[in-house]
């Protein structure tokens, strides 16, 4: 993408209204547009990260044996009176009237759509275990929409739904869950602690938050400090051993029964990404859904529910890989993997070189921004750092005559002077 034509409203000022850096950050990269209190537009650098979230997140869920469905945004009113969910959720539901006066709601989750889903369509208990996912937009009516799309309105969630036949079952797909969010917060560059969270009416311990340490967390979690010394096998997560490391939200913890030492004990503050969670049958057992097992006993299946705050991790990773200068992009989420400068639009030579590189790296796949604007050198290299690509490719008319470029990586600062042909060789696997 040649910079010249991109679409990429920077500000040059720190927005007064933004509290936090990655608020700040998105403003001022151009990644979102606010269209009123909690809900944005995405703007083409915003997407492109976005896409690259949702992306690993898909691959995390089909590789955990999750399906992926697409269900409305739009619900009717009434599966929720079945599951007697439309009068408790009160003010945070956004309620909508169609032209017939039947009420609809803008869902702020699925539980009730995808069990009428399976109501409707589960034949055999030879048809479960299933887990089913969507990544769809939500709308909460947030008392206090903040800090961006931290806590938006509307946001994007993944959302999954497990159906078993008995405790064990669900056991399974929790733990098979809870090794994928490990994975996919490691694949996003993200080191999250999975605190022990309230289960709510149905008890047990199945019920865990994941947590990107970050000041400017809403959620406050304490946790045992050889959890900061853990040194976690992403591919191969050994849940059991990471679930006997204390970790448990605010509400959840209990100092007078908390079995970690006062000196080992860390209080932080969190960014809640994803809470998986086991309810049993209460979505299934209210809304009349049954499976008859081979013994020609009925059952009613048991259901879990998995959630990942996609549209608020930008903001996340924002939090936790930043500097000064602006957003240091990990790899796998990078709206580009490498910005291409020229120096010098009007040298003849500068330019022949750059197009030719811009030309190379396309053809290979990597994704480019090149800064083709005739600008000053100092706002190229600002533009640059604030948007945060992983690598900058500088290519100047001194450079050119000595037949070298300057490759720099964004996260470690370290600037080398290198051939064109080694600096393309680090960025062309
Ligand atoms: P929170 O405590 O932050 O309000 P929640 O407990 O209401 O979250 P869930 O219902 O478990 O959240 O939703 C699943 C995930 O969706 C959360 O872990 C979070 O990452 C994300 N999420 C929830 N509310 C919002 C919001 N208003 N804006 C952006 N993301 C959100
Ligand atoms: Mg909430």
């Amino acid at each position: 993408m040649r910079l010249s034509v991109f679409f990429l409203p920077t500000l040059k000022e720190t927005p007064a209204e933004a509290q936090i850096v990655s608020h700040r950050l998105m403003l001022r990269a151009g990644m979102i547009h606010q269209e009123s209190a909690g809900i944005y537009s995405w703007l083409p650098l915003g997407i492109r990260v976005l896409k690259k979230i949702e992306g690993i997140i898909r691959a995390e869920q089909d590789g955990a044996g999750a399906q992926e469905i697409l269900m409305p945004t739009i619900q009717s009113a009434d599966i929720w009176r079945e599951s007697g969910r439309y009068d408790d959720y009160g003010r945070e539901m956004l309620r909508i009237t169609d032209r017939h006066d039947r009420e609809m709601l803008y869902g702020p989750t699925n539980e009730e759509m995808v069990t009428g889903i399976l109501r409707d369509h589960l034949r055999s208990y030879r048809d479960l275990p299933l887990m089913l996912y969507h990544i769809q937009w939500k709308f909460r009516d947030e008392v206090r929409p903040r800090f961006g799309i931290m806590r938006g309105r509307e946001f994007l969630m993944k959302d999954c739904y497990s159906f078993d036949l008995d405790f064990e079952g669900s056991k399974r797909a929790y733990n098979a869950m809870f090794a994928a969010y490990l994975r996919t917060f490691a694949r996003l560059g993200l080191k999250a602690v999975p605190v022990v969270a309230d289960p709510g009416a149905i008890g047990g311990n199945m019920s865990h938050e994941f947590h990107i340490l970050a000041e400017t967390g809403e959620s406050t979690i304490f946790y045992d400090a050889a959890y900061d010394d853990l040194d976690l096998d992403m591919e191969n997560p050994d849940i059991e051993a990471l679930r006997g490391i204390y970790a448990a939200e605010e509400e959840k913890h209990d100092p007078a029964d908390c079995p970690v030492p006062p000196e080992r004990l860390k209080q932080a503050k969190g960014i809640e990404v994803g809470h998986i969670f086991y309810f049993g049958t209460k979505y299934s057992k209210s809304m009349g859904l049954t499976v008859t097992k081979a013994d020609g006993e009925e059952i009613t299946p048991e259901m879990g529910s998995y959630g990942i705050g996609v549209s608020r991790l930008p903001a996340a990773i924002i939090e936790a890989s930043h500097d000064e200068n602006g957003i240091v992009w990990p790899d796998s989420v990078a709206p580009f993997q490498v910005g291409l400068v020229n120096l010098k639009t009007n040298d003849a030579d500068c330019l022949a070189l750059c197009e030719d590189i811009y030309a190379r790296l396309e053809n290979a796949g990597i994704e480019t921004l090149y800064d083709d604007r005739d600008e000053r050198p100092g706002a190229k290299f600002a533009n640059m750092d604030l948007i945060g690509l992983p690598w900058q490719l500088v290519v100047g008319p001194r450079g050119v005559k000595a037949g070298t470029v300057e490759l720099k990586r964004r996260a470690s600062g370290e600037k080398e002077e290198l051939s064109l042909d080694s600096a393309l060789a680090r960025l062309i696997p």
